[in-house]
C-alpha cells in the first residue's frame, strides 16, 4: 500500500510540468493575479457592446467597416497602447440587396421560404429565375449526378449540420455551401438553394461565403433556413414537381482598401519579438457581429489591457490585430501574411479568438519540440480556469491560417462552440448572446497566455524550419 503510494506520488510528480523552472516565480505570480483579476471583471463586455451599438452589422466594404476601423483606433489609443497603427488590406465588396425564394408543387399552397443569398452570388435577371427542383442529399451526391439531371434546374443541398462542442460538424456541411454552387454551376443549373449551414431550428437562414472559379461561372445561391429545408423535403417528397421561384438582388462594387488595426505592448528586453493576438473587426451583413467576432475584439483586448495594467513590463512585445475582411476569405490574415512572413522568426506565436464566446476548455499548439514544455507550463496556469491540455495539431484561427505555409507558431485556446453555429452568420448574433463571465474566463486565458508567451525563456521556433519540422 505504502509503496504504491510512494509510486502513484512520484508517477503524479513527474506529470506535473516543471512550471518552475521554466518561469520565474515573478513571472508566475503575475501570471496568477492577471487570472485572478480577469475574473474579477467582465472581459471587455463593455467593447463588445459598445462596437455592436455604436457601429452594428460592418461588412468589410462598407461605410460602417470605415466607421468601426476608426472606432477601433480611438480604442485602442485610449486603453493606452505604446504603437498604434493601420495596415491597409484592398478587396473587391459585395452588397446585397434582397433575395425570396417562393415554392409551388401540384396540391401543394404557394409559400415563401425564409432566405438568405449568399455572400458574392450575382443577381438573378429581372423576374428571377423560375425551374424545376432538383434535391440532393450532399455535395457528394451533386458531384455524383449526371449533367442532364441538373441542368435547367435549381439545385437543392439538403445535409443538416451535426451540433458538437469543437465546432467539428461545421466543416463536412459547409461543403455545400463553399463549392455547391460552383459544382451545381459546372452542371448546368441555373440557381442554388442550400440548407443553412448551422445548428438552430429558429426561423431565420444562415448566410457565408461561396467560391467560383470563374466570374462566368458564377450563379445566384441561397440558404433557407433549417426549418424552412424540412419544409422543402417535405413538399419534394409529396413526389410532385416542385418549382421554385427565385430573386436575388445583389452588386459587386469597385475594389475597396480597409486596414488591419493594430495595437502594440513594447517589450522591454526584446521588442522586436512578437506575441500576436487576433480577432476580426469585420462581421457578416446581418446581425450584429457579437459573437462573429466582437466577442473576439473584446477578449483580446481586455487580455492586452490587464497586462498594461501590471507593475511588470513583458519582455517581449504583444500586438494586438483587429483583421479586416475575415468573413469574404481571410483577406486581413492574408494580407498580414503577406507583409510580415518573412520576420516570422520574431512572432513569437499566433493566437486568434474567432469562435464567439463560450469558455475556453483546451490548449493546443503547434510550436517547435523545445517549446512544447513552454506551453504545458503555460497550461499548468490555465488549469484552474478549467482548461485542460490539447495536441499539437492548431492552426491559430482563420486570419493565422495563411500564415502556416510560412511556419508560424501557433495556439488554439478552443472554445466550447456547442451554441455557436445557432447564430453564427444570422440576423441572431446579437449582444444578448453573450455571458460576461464567459468572456472573463476567455480574457483570462489569453492575458496568461500571451503574459507567459513573453516572458518565456525559449522561443516557439517560429519559421521555415517550423514549417519543415511538421512536414
Ligand atoms: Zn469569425
Amino acid at each position: 500500500m505504502t509503496r504504491l503510494l510512494t509510486l502513484l506520488i512520484l508517477g503524479l510528480a513527474a506529470a506535473l510540468p516543471a512550471t518552475a523552472e521554466i518561469f520565474t516565480e515573478q513571472d508566475l505570480t503575475a501570471a496568477r493575479e492577471l487570472r485572478e483579476r480577469a475574473l474579477e471583471r467582465d472581459g471587455g463586455f463593455e467593447i463588445v457592446a459598445d462596437l455592436t451599438t455604436r457601429i452594428g452589422p460592418r461588412m468589410a466594404g462598407t461605410e460602417a467597416d470605415a466607421r468601426a476601423v476608426e472606432w477601433a483606433v480611438e480604442l485602442l489609443e485610449e486603453i493606452g497602447f505604446d504603437r498604434v497603427w493601420l495596415e491597409p488590406v484592398t478587396f473587391n465588396t459585395w452588397h446585397r440587396e434582397f433575395e425570396r425564394v417562393t415554392v409551388r408543387a401540384p396540391g401543394v399552397a404557394e409559400q415563401e421560404l425564409v432566405t438568405l443569398a449568399l455572400g458574392f452570388t450575382p443577381a438573378t435577371p429581372d423576374g428571377g429565375i423560375e425551374a424545376e427542383l432538383v434535391m440532393f442529399d450532399d455535395l457528394a451526391a451533386l458531384e455524383a449526378a449526371e449533367p442532364g439531371d441538373v441542368e435547367g434546374r435549381v439545385v437543392f443541398i439538403r445535409n443538416r449540420m451535426e451540433r458538437s462542442r469543437d465546432g467539428s460538424g461545421y466543416g463536412p456541411a459547409v461543403q455545400a455551401r463553399s463549392r455547391g454552387p460552383q459544382v451545381a454551376s459546372e452542371k448546368g443549373a441555373l440557381a442554388m438553394v442550400i440548407r443553412s449551414v448551422g445548428t438552430s431550428n429558429n426561423r431565420f437562414a444562415h448566410t457565408g461565403m461561396t467560391r467560383f472559379d470563374t466570374a462566368s461561372r458564377a450563379l445566384p445561391a441561397v440558404a433557407v433556413s433549417n426549418p424552412d429545408a424540412d419544409q422543402l423535403e417535405r413538399i419534394v417528397a409529396l413526389g410532385e414537381p416542385v418549382t421554385v421561384h427565385l430573386e436575388v438582388g445583389s452588386e459587386y462594387s469597385e475594389p475597396y482598401t480597409s486596414h488591419n488595426v493594430i495595437a502594440e505592448i513594447t517589450g522591454s528586453e526584446s521588442p522586436e519579438r512578437i506575441v500576436a493576438l487576433g480577432a476580426h473587426l469585420d462581421s457578416w451583413d446581418v446581425g450584429t457581429g457579437a459573437l462573429d467576432d466582437g466577442a473576439g475584439i473584446a477578449i483580446i483586448t481586455e487580455a492586452a489591457r490587464l497586462i498594461l495594467d501590471l507593475e511588470q513590463q513583458p519582455k517581449r512585445s504583444i500586438q494586438v490585430i483587429y483583421f479586416a475582411a475575415e468573413e469574404i476569405g481571410l483577406l486581413g490574415g492574408r494580407a498580414w501574411a503577406e507583409k510580415h512572413h518573412e520576420n516570422f522568426e520574431n512572432y513569437q506565436l499566433g493566437a486568434e479568438s474567432d469562435f464567439g464566446a463560450g469558455p475556453v476548455y483546451e490548449i493546443a499548439a503547434r510550436v517547435a519540440d523545445e517549446a512544447w514544455p513552454v506551453i504545458e507550463a503555460i497550461q499548468h496556469e490555465l488549469d484552474p480556469l478549467d482548461i485542460a491540455l490539447g495536441g499539437r495539431e492548431a492552426s491559430g484561427g482563420p486570419d493565422f491560417i495563411p500564415s502556416l505555409p510560412h511556419g508560424l507558431a501557433v495556439v488554439d485556446l478552443r472554445q466550447d462552440g456547442t451554441d455557436y453555429f445557432d447564430y453564427h452568420h444570422t440576423e441572431n448574433d446579437t449582444l444578448d448572446k453573450i455571458d460576461p463571465q464567459n468572456l472573463a474566463q476567455n480574457a483570462a486565458a489569453y492575458a496568461v497566455l500571451a503574459w507567459l508567451a513573453a516572458q518565456s525563456p525559449i522561443d516557439f521556433g517560429s519559421g521555415p524550419e517550423l514549417l519543415e519540422a511538421n512536414q
